[in-house]
């Protein structure tokens, strides 16, 4: 494996206020009747939009919903896509792959992965593994063989409602078995009509960005500067060298700041850590990494439970104060 990787993924928490960036909430991931969802495309919008979310993308199975079929509110970005189903050659179910900033319907059904991920790269839009831990996704047989996705679906509402939301082992495993770091998404997948509860509003993407628009919002998320949450805010984390000349292997301190957490969890690229304060809640954590991590990402539980996913980042190019 290379060792000297260069860090791919921006930091979103060294993106400053004062350079004028600011946090958006998004979902990317949500049905319509032009699918199997239950809502029409105006009122999964206005759903969205009434929630207080700053960007959505109708992204419904096989088929581009226009975004020019709805009406958003001025500061609202719409970014337009698709959840796309190529046959999986490779033995495992169906590919769900959610791509974003598209223009052009493509026949995914019969295409192979891979020409669905070119095609959505040529368009300029991005490509992202749905749900795996839904769609029994097997890394080493089924994306393994295929290039050009942009990053994974962490967590996904609807999925959780079937015991399968959570797809972080998955994400884990993709990037050690290619030794690169890749971007994650939070997203509700809703199909339902919000009056039930079932999968609305509860996962969603923080971007960090400096204009409201599709085009920032996508290259954001592409690039890591996001969070993937179901309830608790990630505010900050600063990563530091603390390791002594003669030290054996570089040591890493990590202060995460949040909003009420009970529990971070430190996931490297083997074994972890955790931090916790037996019973009560904090607002921010500072810990050290395994010792000789190569990569670290973090999960904060919030007092509820619920969770909030932090990008990879890169420890190997970490320098000492
Ligand atoms: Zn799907
Ligand atoms: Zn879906």
């Amino acid at each position: 494996m290379p060792q000297d990787a260069t860090p791919n993924l921006v930091d979103p928490f060294t993106l400053k206020d004062e350079d004028g960036y600011f946090w958006v909430k998004g979902n990317l991931h949500s049905h319509t009747t032009n699918s199997d969802g239950k809502p029409s495309p105006q009122e999964r919008l206005d759903g969205y939009v009434n929630q207080g979310y700053d960007f959505l993308c109708l992204s419904d199975h096989y088929t581009i919903t226009r975004i020019d079929t709805v009406t958003a509110p001025e500061d609202f970005v719409l970014i337009q896509g698709a959840e796309l189903h190529p046959h999986n050659p490779f033995g495992g179910q169906v590919h769900h792959f959610v791509a974003l900033n598209i223009h052009e319907d493509m026949d995914s059904a019969k295409m192979p992965p891979q020409h669905v991920i070119d095609e959505v790269n040529r368009q300029g839009g991005c490509i992202w593994l749905a749900h795996p831990h839904w769609s029994s996704v097997n890394i080493l047989r089924d994306t393994l063989p295929l290039h050009g996705l942009a990053g994974i679906e962490v967590f996904n509402t609807t999925c959780r409602c079937m015991g399968r939301g959570e797809s972080g082992v998955h994400w884990d495993d993709w990037m050690s078995l290619e030794d690169r770091l890749y971007p994650a998404l939070a997203h509700d997948d809703s199909h339902a009509l919000e009056a039930t509860r079932r999968d609305t509003y509860q996962g969603w993407t923080m971007a960090r960005v400096k204009e409201r628009s599709a085009q920032a919002i996508v290259q954001a998320l592409a690039s890591g500067a996001s969070y993937g949450s179901s309830g608790p805010q990630i505010r900050d984390i600063q990563l530091r060298r603390i390791d002594q000349d003669g030290d054996k292997q570089p040591m890493v301190e990590a202060t995460v700041g949040s909003s009420q957490a009970q529990r971070i969890a430190a996931i490297c690229d083997s074994y972890g850590g955790e931090y916790h304060e037996h019973g009560k809640t904090f607002e921010q954590a500072t810990f050290t990494l395994r010792a000789g991590a190569r990569w670290v990402r973090f999960e904060v539980v919030g007092a509820d439970g619920a969770k909030a996913w932090s990008n990879p980042y890169d420890l190997r190019h970490l320098k000492r104060d």
